[in-house]
């Protein structure tokens, strides 16, 4: 898909409207993580670079369409001017006269930032009057956040189409990133897919079967798959109801020429605790009182060779219960395998989603990814192939 970017703009004297994701974590009155107001900087340094003013547009908690007072972006305004050198002013409505007198009075080289966007009902109803009120406001659309363009939302979606519309630099940075791994990758293609449940990963795994060479399951996942093939996996985490679906899934990769590639050896554990004793088995002979919380030795080592024959790799989900020492083990090698081959310029890997971020970030090996999508949500249901109203409206 073609989209602008801020490139294709000019942006000289513009107000431009740019919605962007600084929904940060707070405690106690402070900004405990500035990343996503790190990562929006790249985008508002270049619109104030090329003489453009830039209008923060931004949704913080779930305030639900009413005005609540610990929700407020305020709280960001200080970290934000830190983060971007620069004067940030604060305007306490989106909307209206107060948002309009904001506008009016914006010198160059400043930032405005607009009171939370979820203060009124109409962004979350995506309705057309309150997105005429934010177009209103400004010359030009900018969206730099890809993390909530899985939403159609008045700022994400319906004020696109009211405005010469474009993607800031994260925005664009993603989306080339995901066009890479899955849109128009190199072959072989494999996918990780990992983490607890076969449940919640059944569109991730339609989608990816038409498009990728091999799948590795892995986490409780690869145990309602063993599960399904009649293999006894004592009181690990399973789906016994799915197992139908996951013999259909089998059908359809052999069908469609996917490898599923799936544990040959497992670490077991009687508890589920952090330093529990555990012990290396097939995969077919788990203790019936015992539980798979990772992958062993040998699976890791198939893992390594499906990776290096790869050209691309896209990566969801943990291969075991990484949280718990020892289970990140499997997890963190895989891992570091993906990252050096990258670094090598083997392999162009792509991460995200849940858990996955984490995962990748304790075991160190994000760092060398190619890129690491903390978009969430957005990034899943990309990988399940969905269309991102946020993205489809910038086309
Ligand atoms: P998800 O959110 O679906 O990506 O799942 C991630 C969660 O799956 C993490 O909290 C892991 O600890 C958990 N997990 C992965 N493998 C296992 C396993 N074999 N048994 C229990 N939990 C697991």
């Amino acid at each position: 898909m073609a989209w602008k970017t801020l490139d294709d703009m000019d942006l000289d004297g513009k107000v431009v409207l740019t919605r962007v994701d600084i929904n940060v974590p707070v405690e106690n009155g402070e900004v405990t993580d500035a990343t996503r107001i790190e990562r929006i900087a790249p985008t508002v340094r270049s619109i104030l670079a090329a003489g453009g003013k830039p209008v923060l547009l931004a949704h913080f908690g779930r305030p639900k369409g009413k005005v609540v007072a610990d929700m407020s972006l305020e709280i960001t305004r200080e970290t934000l001017a830190q983060v971007l050198h620069a004067n940030v002013i604060f305007a306490d409505d989106c909307i209206g006269p107060v948002a309009e007198a904001a506008v009016e009075a914006l010198e160059p080289g400043t930032v405005l930032l607009l009171e939370n966007t979820r203060f009124h009902a109409g962004e979350e109803a995506n309705d057309p009057e309150f997105a005429k009120a934010l177009a209103a406001l400004g010359d030009i659309y900018c969206n730099d956040s890809f993390s909530a363009a899985h939403r159609a939302h008045a700022s994400t979606e319906a004020l696109a189409k009211l405005l010469p519309a474009c993607a800031g630099r994260l925005m664009e940075a993603e989306l080339g990133a995901l066009e890479k791994a899955l849109a128009s990758p190199e072959h072989p293609v494999v996918a990780v897919v990992g983490g607890a449940k076969v449940s919640t990963k059944l569109e991730l795994l339609g989608n990816l079967l038409g498009r990728v060479d091999s799948i590795v399951i892995g986490g409780g996942m690869a145990n309602t798959f063993l599960a399904a093939q009649g293999i006894d996996v004592g009181k690990s985490l399973c789906e016994h109801d799915l197992a139908e679906t996951a013999r259909e899934i089998m059908a359809d990769a052999d069908a469609k020429g996917c490898t599923l590639v799936l544990p040959v050896d497992v670490v077991v554990a009687r508890e589920f605790a952090a330093g529990a004793a555990s012990e290396v088995v097939a995969a077919d002979a788990c203790p019936p009182d015992a539980m798979i919380l990772d992958a062993g030795p040998e699976s890791v080592a198939a893992v390594s060779a499906v990776f290096e024959a790869a050209k691309t790799l896209v990566w969801n989900g943990p291969l075991g219960a990484f949280e718990i020492p020892p289970f990140n083990k499997a997890t963190d090698a895989a891992a570091l395998k993906a990252a050096a081959l990258t670094k090598a310029g083997a392999l162009l890997s792509v991460a995200g989603g849940g858990d996955t971020v984490a995962a990748l970030n304790s075991s160190g090996a994000a760092g060398d990814f190619t890129y690491v999508s903390t978009a969430g949500g957005a990034f899943l249901e990309w990988l399940e192939g969905k269309t991102l109203p946020g993205v489809a409206a910038l086309g």
